[in-house]
């Protein structure tokens, strides 16, 4: 018996020996084709030497020095590197070791602005219901998502939800993009003002919801209109990016294509690619010179801030991207793996939306596609298309919301921004084949 305690105990694992680009490989020689990078993590696929090297010469050099006591070459360069990519006025960079870390530190840092700048009333958050924001209890306070919060709910700070921007399900027939916008802003305005304006911290959003809707981007001009609500009420925006962001949906930060920036802006995943645990919280000169100019100090911290082979590892991704190219080519691949899934699912009985921008593109499977509605939750069709993609050879994200209570059934595709043509022919082929033998008879 494993020693392990596993995610899921009643559940027997592969074991994953080797990675060989897009692939892993299990201890019996099975090969999968990671279709989702694990959870939207390994943007560069599982073998990269350059990454490899670096990481190799930075053990070497040095592995780890405490942040308290140092700072390290790979660390000042890293941040060097994301405040020149990063949308304006994020000039500095706090670095964790995950997603979840850096939504805590982004919502604490958030509150110690408040505090700074004489406005210590302010402590509401308000984030979006299907959300996801991590599973440290104050992260997880904040997302939406009913699964995973419902056994920890005691022991949850409060915070506000509101309606996400979810056209597909929520969008009347009847009403514009532009209308549907001001319905989603009426809703916000409505319950900052329940809460005092000057009692609110911040509005937390994932520019495209990952976990829990598969790939759900706003509908144009939302983004711009929830800035322009903060602002106008001096509430911090904070863009969770640790999925869609690092290149994900075809631009280095997601947030680019909603022609906005953030206050604050969490990273992970794509920023080390899974070669190393390493997650960011961009912070916007505001707030940095506020606390520089206060205490000084930002009342928070971890053993592994600013781990210096994490660190190298992220650079060496971050430099692969550039000096590759592959914003592009998850643009370009993007499209081919949209007009893909189209060809093959536009028509499917059971699944009613095809979404995604860049390589990073979800399906939602319904039970009826006139009503939408769901399948049973009890029939976790969404985990069961995981595990048969499995035993294709595919690995794909089972992504699950709650919709009324009910489970929905979403899987997200977030593949190596290295793959070639023939690669998303193999993973639609898969795929289809993976849901057509998960669908209940
Ligand atoms: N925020 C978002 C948007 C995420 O998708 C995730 C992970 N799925 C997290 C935060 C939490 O990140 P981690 O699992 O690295 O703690």
């Amino acid at each position: 018996m494993s020693h392990v305690f596993h995610r899921h105990l009643k559940q027997q694992y592969p074991t994953a020996v080797a990675g060989d680009g897009p692939w892993l490989i299990d201890s019996q020689g099975r090969r999968y084709l990671d279709a989702c990078g694990g959870a939207a993590v390994s943007c560069l696929g599982h073998s990269d030497s350059e990454v490899q090297e670096a990481i190799s010469e930075q053990v070497q050099r040095l592995a780890y020095a405490h942040s308290s006591f140092f700072t390290t070459e790979p660390m000042e360069e890293l941040a060097d590197f994301l405040v020149a990519h990063a949308p304006e006025g994020l000039e500095s960079v706090y670095f964790v070791s995950g997603g979840s870390e850096a939504v805590e530190a982004a919502l604490k840092m958030a509150r110690q602005y408040f505090l700074e700048i004489g406005q210590p009333q302010r402590r509401h958050v308000v984030a979006r219901r299907q959300s996801y924001h991590g599973n440290t209890l104050g992260a997880l306070a904040a997302g939406g998502n009913a699964w995973r919060r419902k056994p920890f709910e005691p022991l949850l700070l409060e915070m506000s939800h509101v309606s996400p921007c979810y056209a597909w399900r929520h969008q009347w027939a009847d009403e514009s993009e532009a209308d549907y916008v001001e319905r989603l802003a009426a809703e916000l305005e409505e319950r900052i003002e329940q809460l005092g304006p000057e009692n609110v911290m911040a509005f937390v959003a994932e520019p495209v919801v990952g976990a829990t809707l598969g790939a759900v981007p706003a509908v144009n001009g939302y983004f711009r209109r929830i800035r322009e609500i903060c602002d106008r009420h001096g509430i911090l925006l904070i863009l969770d990016e640790v999925m869609c962001g690092m290149g994900r949906t075809g631009s280095l930060f997601a947030a680019e294509q909603e022609g906005i920036s953030a206050d604050l802006i969490t990273i992970a995943k794509g920023l080390g690619a899974g070669y190393q645990p390493i997650g960011a919280t961009l912070v916007s000169a505001r707030i940095r010179d506020a606390i520089a100019n206060g205490s000084g100090f930002f009342q928070h911290g971890h053993t592994y801030i600013g781990h210096a082979t994490a660190c190298a590892a992220a650079l060496a991704v971050q430099q692969a991207v550039q000096s590759r190219g592959l914003l592009a080519r998850v643009r370009t691949l993007g499209e081919g793996l949209n007009q893909r899934l189209q060809q093959r699912f536009a028509e499917h009985p059971h699944v009613g939306d095809i979404r995604g921008r860049g390589l990073f593109r979800g399906l939602e499977l319904v039970a009826d596609r006139d009503s939408k509605a769901p399948f049973d939750a009890s029939l976790n069709l969404n985990g069961r298309v995981k595990m048969a993609a499995m035993e294709q050879g595919l690995m794909c994200y089972p992504a699950g919301g709650t919709l009324d209570g009910r489970q929905g059934d979403h899987i997200l595709l977030a593949p190596p921004f290295i793959l070639d043509e023939s690669h998303l022919d193999e993973i639609v082929d898969r795929l289809g084949r993976a849901i057509d033998q998960a669908l209940p008879a």
